[in-house]
């Protein structure tokens, strides 16, 4: 089961630039930055009632969030749900016909376990799956 948005992940070109914005716009400063090195971004998190906004920024020339902006720009990168369990999740899914870019969770930013699943199965939205890490 899907339970809320747990994010939308942004794609920005500084997050040192867009973070003010941000602030300005939602009124209230990040609570967390993190580096994701396995996927080469840096990534800035706000929380909005339930849901949080996640702002990406590439740390290397190849990753994905640098191929992004430069095939579209700054903009939503990706729609984040969150889940009680990510590998049953998975199972559904794939189950349903859907095409998983993680066949396996894997470890993500803000003490998540994610997983996406390919946009060209889900109408052009990349979509991510996250459940958080028990402590
Ligand atoms: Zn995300």
């Amino acid at each position: 089961m899907l339970n809320k948005i747990e994010h939308l992940g942004i794609a920005v070109k500084s997050i040192e630039k867009s973070a003010k914005m941000y602030e300005a716009l939602l009124g209230k400063p990040a609570y967390k930055t993190e580096i994701v090195e396995s996927e080469g971004v840096s990534t800035m998190f706000f929380q909005i009632g339930e849901s949080k906004i996640e702002l990406l920024e590439a740390t290397k020339p190849d990753s994905a969030i640098a191929k992004f902006i430069e095939k579209k720009g700054e903009g939503i990168h990706h729609i984040a749900y969150d889940v009680n369990d990510i590998e049953v999740e998975l199972e559904r899914l794939k189950g349903e016909g859907f095409d998983l870019i993680h066949l396996t969770p894997k470890d993500g930013a803000d003490n998540k376990r994610i997983a996406f699943l390919h946009p060209k199965s889900t109408g052009g939205v990349l979509v991510e799956l996250c459940q958080e890490k028990k402590v």
